[in-house]
């Protein structure tokens, strides 16, 4: 298994998980670019939203992160992003939603 997110879902590589069910699994980003930055991520492995068929497991990533925003204590708002392949600059291929918040952000979507 080479994918480090895989390896997080199995256990088999350490994360600060904020929350978990049977679907997904949300941890703390290594380089969190907002006081609150959270990966919700898919248990098992799809390379990007673009690759995302089943419903099921887009619905649950979209309750886990509402779950993350409420745990976390973002009721003043968040973002939600996630980065799809070459241009949209994804450097972990293993989809995953970032949960960014805690203070004000930015207001450009493109950095
Ligand atoms: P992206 O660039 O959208 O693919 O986001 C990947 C994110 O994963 C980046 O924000 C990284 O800081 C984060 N990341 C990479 N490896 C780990 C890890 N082992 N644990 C937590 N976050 C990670």
């Amino acid at each position: 298994m080479s994918c480090i997110f895989c390896k997080i879902a199995a256990g088999e590589a350490p994360a600060e998980v904020v929350y978990e069910d049977d679907r997904v699994l949300a941890f703390r980003d290594l380089a969190p670019q907002a006081p609150v930055h959270v990966l919700v991520i898919p248990r098992e492995h799809v390379d990007s939203a673009d690759e995302l068929e089943d419903p099921d497991v887009a619905a649950a990533l979209l309750h886990g992160a509402r779950k993350v925003a409420k745990l976390e204590g973002l009721d003043a708002g968040y973002r939600l992003v996630t980065n799809v392949r070459t241009h949209g600059c994804q450097s972990v291929g293993h989809l995953h939603f970032h949960v960014l918040g805690g203070a004000q952000l930015g207001g450009s979507l493109v950095g």
